[in-house]
């Protein structure tokens, strides 16, 4: 059937009729909101280049947890900014660590139980270096050893599943860390416990205000050698097919916006729940547009996050997770 018969504009008209066919829907329980955990006590820092993103001491962030939980959403993603860093990046995996007294202190909130606690596992917000594994140097190279960041890794995956964390998301980058942090787990009595692992991570530029957030810039080098070129996609499908062959049970993919076809082409291959990360930078970018008042920010925020359902996420982290629950 052709025009005029057929009229595409008939199931437009009106809002009821807009909603009734409506293809991709956003509900909060899908929704998980970043938070970036500090020392001290009432700390409440703003990030310069992500306004209304803060570092929080453990008691703020139990308040920002029960937020979360009373706007419905579906989980935190949680991240830690160490008392002290060195080339180990021992902080990660410390039982006294800021990421597992933040773990225990969280799972102690009545919020806990209605949200998922995922904890970020990687080392470079704990390595003095800044890089997400053990840097090996030789004069003026260096070179991130893979393998024996591996053990680090699972350390630190089973130190925060101990500190209270439901599931476990490494960040790395690292080859085989997902069979390393799988074995660990199940050795130390956690085969409950999920390994969410950010399959998908291109070494993007959006990245630039998280390092701000979560301290954790490269003090020399760039992260290339194991994070994705983003001209890739065949290469994205081998990586989640790797992290699945180890054990994975989620993926994550970052960024998101400018990956959308990675997502989607992910989506038609691997029937395992999928997330995306809407990631600072995404964030950064939008939030300068509403502060100039270029963009309208509860529709550019809502269009963003659907556009990322749309592409096929089960599930988005974002830092607007608080501000389209209350929309939605
Ligand atoms: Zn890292």
């Amino acid at each position: 059937m052709e025009f005029p018969q057929t009229r595409l504009r008939r199931l437009r008209t009106t809002a009821p009729m807009r909603s009734l066919v409506r293809e991709t829907h956003l509900h909060p329980s899908a929704l998980v909101y970043p938070l970036f955990l500090c020392p001290g006590e009432g700390v409440r820092r703003e990030v310069n280049s992500m306004p209304g993103v803060y570092n929080l001491s453990i008691d703020e962030a139990v308040k920002e947890a029960e937020q979360a939980a009373s706007l419905g959403l579906g989980g935190l993603l949680l991240f830690g900014l160490p008392e002290t860093k060195d080339e180990q990046g021992s902080s990660a995996y410390d039982a006294n660590g800021i990421m597992q007294q933040g773990l225990r202190a969280l799972k102690q909130t009545a919020a806990a139980k209605k949200l998922v606690l995922i904890a970020d596992v990687c080392l470079c917000e704990y390595t003095s270096h800044g890089h997400c594994g053990v840097v090996q140097r030789e004069g003026d190279e260096f070179h991130v050893d893979n393998d024996a960041t591996l053990d680090l890794l699972a350390k630190t995956g089973a130190s925060l599943a101990e500190a209270g964390a439901d599931v476990v998301a490494p960040s790395d980058m690292m080859d085989g860390r997902v069979a390393a942090i799988r074995d660990e787990l199940d050795e130390d009595g956690f085969e409950q416990v999920p390994v969410l692992s950010y399959a998908s991570k291109f070494a993007s530029a959006f990245y630039g205000p998280f390092r701000e957030a979560a301290d954790s810039a490269p003090q020399f080098g760039d992260r290339r050698t194991y994070q994705m070129d983003g001209a890739n996609l065949r290469e994205a499908m081998r990586e989640i097919e790797q992290d699945l062959g180890e054990g994975a049970d989620m993926i994550l993919m970052k960024p998101a916006l400018p990956y959308l076809d990675v997502i989607h082409a992910a989506r038609g291959r691997f029937d395992v729940p999928m997330g995306a990360y809407q990631v600072s930078g995404e964030y950064s970018m939008m939030q300068a547009a509403f502060e100039r008042g270029w963009l309208e920010r509860d529709r550019a925020i809502l269009e963003s996050l659907i556009s990322i359902r749309r592409a096929g996420a089960d599930f988005i982290v974002t830092y607007f997770a608080k501000e389209a629950a209350k929309l939605l």
